[in-house]
């Protein structure tokens, strides 16, 4: 609105409306088979649908207590305690949320302060920054090393000064699917350690792991656990990213600042669902197939491009695989994708919007969460490309 009679002054100036908006938008408008925002095709389990049923059924349906609902929390602690071997106080350390977005945006906004610096690995996920910037906060960007987009932990020391309040971390990354070590987690440690840095480590991608690697959670590595918030995404393990829920797990001095904004952000969050997840966590097997099951995904998908002229290493975690289309042409990376979706038919994210100042790599990031109907068809048309 051009002509709109008072001066705003906007919060987020640079900001626009997020990629995976404008892709799928795109998508829809040239009916291209959608690979661009990351979101699974195929149906979420009956069983789950069943149980979400019986509670509104059964009348579950007023506000949940603030910090979520107590069958959850319980069943969530249990689950790493089993997994990890840690104890995880289901009252003072899990908060329930309405998707990890959520939960990073309270989890920043309860510790950073005015000035405060906060450590982000580029290319990022694009939800970090704006966050940091509304609380006055400063985004330093630390590039990941190509072609692995691995850490420079030379480069993290360097930076770490006076003012770092907290370095964010996400493993499995979106969008490069590169995945912690064990000799990261413990080299992060050694830098923190003496420090009063926090930690966010964004872990949605906790169960989507690739040959045979394991999840570097910092619930792992005690050193790290106190100074950390730790989030996680329902939609993303079950296949429902449209319900938006989600959970955080911090230590109860953390958990308390980070309630303080949660209890105003949105109080609380959807409550039939959250008792069906209760039951549902129950059984790991409804979360321990997972890294199988996408694990086939990408290997059917890499095989069905394996005639492409794309270069790729095959990635190791998250949904994600990024193909390098510099055989084929030398447009930016954002024209490419978008002529892509309207010429093509086949939607994708281009890497540079990852970046805070567009880096071109010739990079575009697919999603694989897809049927095998719905991979076949996107690269019937990706064949063109040949
Ligand atoms: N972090 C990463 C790395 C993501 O890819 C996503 C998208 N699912 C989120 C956070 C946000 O998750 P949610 O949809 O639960 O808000
Ligand atoms: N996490 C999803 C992705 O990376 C998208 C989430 C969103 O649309 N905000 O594609």
């Amino acid at each position: 609105m051009n002509n709109y009679p008072f001066s705003i002054r906007s919060k987020l100036p640079q900001v626009g409306t997020t990629i995976f908006t404008v892709m799928s938008a795109l998508a829809n408008e040239h009916q291209a088979i959608n690979l661009s925002q990351g979101f699974p095709d195929f149906e979420v389990d009956k069983n789950l649908i069943d149980l979400i049923h019986a509670e509104y059924q059964a009348g579950k349906n007023q506000y949940a207590p603030m910090p979520g609902v107590k069958e959850l929390r319980e069943a969530i602690a249990e689950k790493y305690s089993n997994s990890y071997g840690v104890a995880i106080d289901p009252d003072l350390e899990v908060t329930v949320t309405p998707g990890a977005t959520t939960a990073i945006f309270s989890a920043i906004t309860a510790v950073v302060h005015p000035d405060d610096e906060v450590l982000i690995f580029e290319p990022a996920y694009d939800c970090y920054a704006p966050a940091i910037t509304l609380c006055g906060g400063v985004p330093v960007y630390i590039e990941l090393k190509a072609p692995d987009f691995t850490i420079d932990w030379e480069v993290v020391k360097k930076r770490i000064n006076h003012k770092t309040r907290m370095i964010i971390i996400n493993t499995p990354h979106n969008p490069t699917g590169s995945i912690i070590s064990d000799k990261d987690m413990r080299q992060l440690e050694k830098l923190v350690l003496t420090t009063d840095i926090l930690i966010l480590s964004d872990e949605v991608y906790e169960h989507i792991l690739f040959d045979e690697q394991a999840h570097q959670s910092v619930l792992r590595f005690p050193k790290l656990a106190e100074r950390s918030f730790a989030v996680y995404s329902f939609g993303k393990t079950f296949h429902a990213t449209g319900w938006k829920l989600g959970y955080v797990i911090a230590p109860e001095a953390l958990t308390k600042e980070f309630r303080k904004v949660h209890q105003f952000n949105v109080f609380s969050t959807n409550t039939p669902v959250q008792y069906a997840l209760a039951k549902y966590l129950k059984t790991p097997e409804h979360y321990l197939g997972l890294n199988a099951f996408y694990e086939e995904k990408r290997n059917y998908f890499l095989n069905l491009i394996k005639d492409l002229p794309f270069i790729y290493t095959p990635t190791r975690g998250s949904y994600f695989q990024l193909l390098d289309y510099s055989k084929i042409s030398d447009e930016k990376d954002m024209d490419y994708a978008k002529r892509l979706t309207k010429e093509i038919g086949v939607a994708t994210v281009p890497l540079s919007a990852f970046y805070h100042r567009a880096k071109d790599y010739h990079l575009l990031r697919f999603c694989f969460a897809k049927k095998q109907e719905t991979l076949d068809r996107a690269v019937e048309r990706l064949l063109k490309l040949n």
